[in-house]
């Protein structure tokens, strides 16, 4: 159960690489393509081992009307995904969704910290082009392993001059996240994407300096974890059933493979939906959503399945309790 996505036939009209790891494909759509404002994305269909699955790609921007431009990281671990959108050359046929957003700016602060780590650049770019565009002030911090793995990073000196600053990694710069959140002035709000453990950092560092959640937006990309993926086995107590996790799906998908009915939407760690409660276990919990606080993923009771597995072993889950 999800909401509907509208599937539309496209052609790639052009590929370049934007960072060492980083390729940009642009999409003529077929037919009209509605406006969309940034922080939108697209989905892919595309198969993994025969199966058919989605993949989820940030709308960059492009000055091309009527195309999508997208910029994806070669995955070390893709199953298929960043593969397939890497093995894609101008002319080939796609299918693909015309753009959702669940990352809208809210229009509404007087200041926006914008904060972005890695790949996480690609919903954060078109934003911080579009507040300048409106003449609202915004300041960017963007980090990466290095200036090679960083896309867009010239563009954007030269697009967005004073307001970006880069944090090159391999010059041991990072981003002073505390520090940049006492310098936002009060009712700014911060938007941020990049790993999970940046995420994390930044909600705690959010929490502590006793802003109110309400300011802070984020977005996962729900593709990275602690452990490696390992096969776990869950028994699902109220349906007396057990389910074997394969390490190439999630726990959702075996899940609903194993014929049980979830609830579930976003897919990524964000909404909580398809929360399932850990009665008991042996293995200890890869969580990899940014709904679940510190506290609740020490305390180790629920987990997104979704995205969140086990490193190994097995456990007893409810999947009839809703947050
Ligand atoms: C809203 C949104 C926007 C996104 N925007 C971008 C973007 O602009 N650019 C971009 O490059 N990517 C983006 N992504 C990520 C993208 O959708 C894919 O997740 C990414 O390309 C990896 O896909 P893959 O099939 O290559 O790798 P996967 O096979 O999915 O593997 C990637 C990682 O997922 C983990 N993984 C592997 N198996 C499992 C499993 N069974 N269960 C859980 N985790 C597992 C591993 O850590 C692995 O390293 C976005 C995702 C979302 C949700």
């Amino acid at each position: 159960m999800r909401s509907k996505l509208e599937w539309r036939q496209a052609r790639v009209a052009a590929v370049c690489e934007v960072a060492a790891d980083v390729r940009q494909i642009d999409f003529a759509v077929e037919g009209f393509v509605p406006r969309f404002d940034p922080g939108s994305h697209v989905n892919f269909q595309t198969e993994i081992s025969g199966a058919p699955v989605t993949r989820t790609y940030s709308c960059v921007p492009t000055p091309h009307a009527g195309q999508i431009r997208v910029a994806v990281k070669l995955h070390e671990k893709s199953r298929g995904g960043s593969r397939f959108m890497w093995g894609l050359a101008p002319g080939d046929a796609v299918t693909m969704s015309l753009p959702e957003n669940r990352f809208e700016l809210s229009w509404r602060a007087p200041y926006y910290l914008l904060l972005a780590g890695g790949i996480g650049i690609t919903p954060i770019y078109g934003m911080a082009l579009t507040l300048k565009e409106r003449g609202i002030p915004f300041r960017l911090v963007y980090g990466a392993r290095s200036k090679a793995l960083m896309a867009y990073a010239d563009n954007l000196a030269t697009e967005l001059g004073d307001a970006v600053v880069l944090r090159d990694g391999e010059k041991d710069e990072f981003i002073d996240i505390a520090g940049e959140i006492a310098a936002l002035p009060e009712n700014g709000e911060l938007y941020v994407c990049g790993p999970i453990p940046m995420l994390n950092a930044v909600k705690a560092a959010w929490e502590d300096a006793g802003r109110p959640l309400g300011r802070l937006r984020y977005e996962v990309f729900g593709d990275s974890g602690a452990f490696a993926e390992e096969a776990f086995e869950v028994t699902v107590a109220n349906r007396n059933m057990t389910v074997a996790v394969r390490p190439d799906q999630s726990l959702l998908e075996a899940l609903m493979g194993a014929g049980i009915d979830m609830i579930y939407d976003c897919q990524r760690g964000e909404c909580g939906l398809c929360a399932v409660e850990v009665i008991e276990r042996t293995g200890e919990i890869d969580h990899r959503d940014v709904f679940f606080s510190a506290e609740e993923k020490a305390q180790g009771k629920r987990m997104c399945a979704c995205v969140s597995r086990l490193a190994s072993g097995s456990a007893t889950i409810d999947i009839g309790y809703r947050p």
